[in-house]
């Protein structure tokens, strides 16, 4: 099927978004094309914006539109406990069950010898550096219930488990192979609760 050029360039920039094929992608084009002319503009400027103003917080690695972010630079929080995820979405599930008061660490990623990442190619030497730093007393390791997540969390465990700090690993109330981001928050909750130490 033959587009005009405008809107063929929109159905192929959206069909490059996770979860969207063809027709999916041509059906959201026409609905941004029925859209009021504000609207359309607004979700534009928002794309912009969330591009321009989101960075990284230098200190926990999250998304974030200030340095540090407003969890690391808040007095609410117990700096000394650090949870390490591997994705920001990981944080977003994390603090949507509100019980967690330490803040975060974001590895942007997991070991994973098959695909060629190694330690230096995800935010581990950003961690050691920040507990070298900064006094603290637990790392909690909450990197996903798959092999990569757990071979993450026993390797960064090894590293930090001589300088005395205690490394706990979240329980398995999640499913085996899930994700954390999809994980409710009873079971998030639990899992943290029941976090044995490695
Ligand atoms: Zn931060």
């Amino acid at each position: 099927m033959q587009y005009i050029e405008p809107l063929a360039k929109l159905i192929e920039h959206l069909r490059a978004l996770p979860g969207i094929g063809s027709k999916t992608a041509a059906r959201l084009a026409y609905h941004i094309l029925d859209m009021e002319p504000a609207k359309a503009k607004a979700l534009a400027q928002a794309i912009i914006e969330a591009k321009e103003k989101i960075g990284f917080c230098n200190t926990c690695f999250n998304l974030s539109d200030t340095n540090p972010c407003s969890i690391c630079s808040s007095a609410n929080r117990d700096h000394s406990i650090i949870c390490v995820v591997e994705q920001p979405r990981d944080v977003a599930a994390l603090e949507r069950m509100r019980d967690y008061k330490g803040v975060y660490h974001v590895l942007h990623g997991v070991l994973s010898p098959l695909e060629g990442i190694g330690p230096e190619d995800i935010r581990i030497r950003e961690l050691l550096l920040r507990l070298q730093n900064t006094t603290v007393k637990e790392l909690i390791m909450a990197t996903n219930p798959n092999i990569e997540g757990e071979a993450t969390a026993m390797y960064i465990a090894r590293l930090v488990k001589p300088a005395g700090i205690k490394v706990s690993r979240i329980a398995h109330g999640l499913p085996v192979g899930g994700d954390l981001e999809y994980a409710d928050e009873v079971t998030l909750a639990k899992a943290l609760e029941n976090r044995r130490e490695i």
